[in-house]
């Protein structure tokens, strides 16, 4: 039996979501009286929280164990949780000897015990009664973040039937946070010294759907955006077939909501829309990007795209081509297509050869990349607010509302402390990152 407290390490793979998780993963065995590690080799418990979303995100997530399993003390345990476990439990179990436990999201409320039993750990203290999924994924106990942004998960799951995606098989059906349950999450954060604060869902732009209330999300919003301290609200992952003018207006017009826009377009083809069961086409999402320049000109718009789906053509890759040049977006994240075991895009009989969707990609990410390049060198002699993300060998990092944290570029600053508000004035853009000079 283990006297002392165990220490755990929990590395995070995939989204911004995956991370949501692992914070209440986190707090709820903070809540149980485990400790943090400071590495992977001085823990007791080692986990990862694992991807499953594509190829290259399984392949990552496995990786990763094996490296872990490599790296920790040989007495440690190893813990898989995540999308990976949830979906693949049973194969994991066999083939992955390395690890000592498989926990999909459905047993979270089991995770306190296995970690008791695996570390043969007896705490002196009172426990939390063991609780549901939900509650763990939804708990408003959470760490204080370690930067002045946080991710909000307001919904799990999926109702839409994107015939390339396999998330509704393991994530379930949405099913929407209470206003309430949300807003008292926030606070607290902010309280704690939050100042940008990211809502996400898989489709964001439903939430409330399920629960009978359409048009949840400006609500929510509204409520969110009047918490005193909050600065920023930014909002993930927005589908285009559900993105009302209501909704643009108040992204419009509500000084805390960071004008920027995360569409997931996926193509310009109408034909390969139709065999993805998207929304749109190409007139149809230019349309979209009108309707928000109008209500905010100085918006920035990112999306993502998927290329070789089965059944594009040369043509569809210029058409393609042709709507990034005239859409002129901010951030675009290009992806090849990926057939996922269970979906029925993967069924499709005219597959892409993979190399010729990368060389595809290819052509499409440098022909985008001028277009992010030179939509940063138009902000020099721009004046923005910023707030300082971090400090890194004595250099500010930050970002404007352009930036979303992690995946957009950074603004470098002369001078700023974490969790800073500052007026900049942007005097060189590089690539993705811009410099700036602190005005007040
Ligand atoms: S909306 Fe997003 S999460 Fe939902 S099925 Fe489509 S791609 Fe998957």
């Amino acid at each position: 039996m283990s006297a002392s407290t165990p220490k755990v390490w929990l590395t995070t793979l995939g989204c911004a979501k995956n991370q949501v998780d692992s914070d209440k993963v986190t707090g709820v065995l903070h809540a149980a009286g485990y400790e943090d590690a400071a590495s992977p080799e001085a823990a007791d418990v080692v986990m990862v929280n694992t991807c499953a979303f594509i190829e290259p995100a399984r392949r990552e997530s496995i990786d990763t164990v094996l490296e872990l399993a490599e790296a920790k003390q040989p007495a440690a345990k190893l813990v898989v949780l995540g999308c990976m476990a949830q979906r693949y439990e049973q194969v994991l179990i066999e083939a992955l000897p390395e690890a000592d436990a498989v926990i999909g999201l459905d047993r979270y409320p089991e995770l306190v015990g296995r970690l008791d039993q695996l570390t043969e750990w007896q705490p002196l203290q009172i426990r939390p009664l063991q609780q549901s999924a939900m509650d763990i994924l939804y708990e408003t106990l959470r760490p204080t973040p370690s930067t002045p942004y946080a991710y909000v998960k307001v919904a799990e799951g999926c109702d839409k039937l994107c015939t390339f995606c396999a998330i509704p098989q393991f994530r379930g059906k949405q099913r929407s946070r209470s206003k309430e349950n949300i807003v008292a999450e926030v606070t607290g954060l902010v309280r704690s010294g939050v100042r940008e604060i990211v809502l996400v869902a898989q489709d964001l732009a439903a939430y409330g759907r399920d629960v009978g209330d359409r048009g949840g999300l400006r609500a929510l919003v509204e409520e969110v955006a009047a918490i005193p301290g909050l600065r920023w609200l930014r909002l993930y992952y927005l589908y285009p077939g559900e993105i009302r003018q209501p909704l643009i207006d108040a992204m419009a017009e509500m000084p805390k909501i960071a004008n920027y826009f995360d569409l997931s377009l996926q193509h310009s083809s109408h034909r390969l829309l139709r065999a993805m069961k998207r929304p749109g086409s190409g007139h149809g999402h230019m349309e979209l990007i009108h309707s928000i320049r109008k209500a905010a000109p100085d918006a920035a718009l990112r999306s993502s795209f998927i290329v070789g789906f089965p059944g594009e053509t040369e043509d569809d890759v210029e058409s393609l081509a042709a709507f990034l040049r005239s859409a002129q977006l901010d951030w675009v994240g290009l992806f090849p297509f990926s057939p996922e075991e269970g979906t029925p895009a993967a069924e499709l009989s005219d597959q892409v050869p993979h190399d010729a969707a990368m060389e595809r990609l290819r052509y499409l990410q440098g022909l985008q990349d001028d277009i992010t390049h030179a939509k940063n060198a138009a902000e020099v002699g721009r004046s923005v607010e910023v707030l300082v993300d971090q400090v890194e060998e004595g250099q500010a990092v930050g970002r404007s509302y352009r930036q979303a944290p992690e995946i957009d570029g950074v603004v470098l600053l002369d001078r700023g402390a974490p969790g800073e508000w500052l007026q900049a004035e942007i005097v060189g853009a590089y690539g993705t990152d811009l410099e700036a000079r602190v005005l007040r």
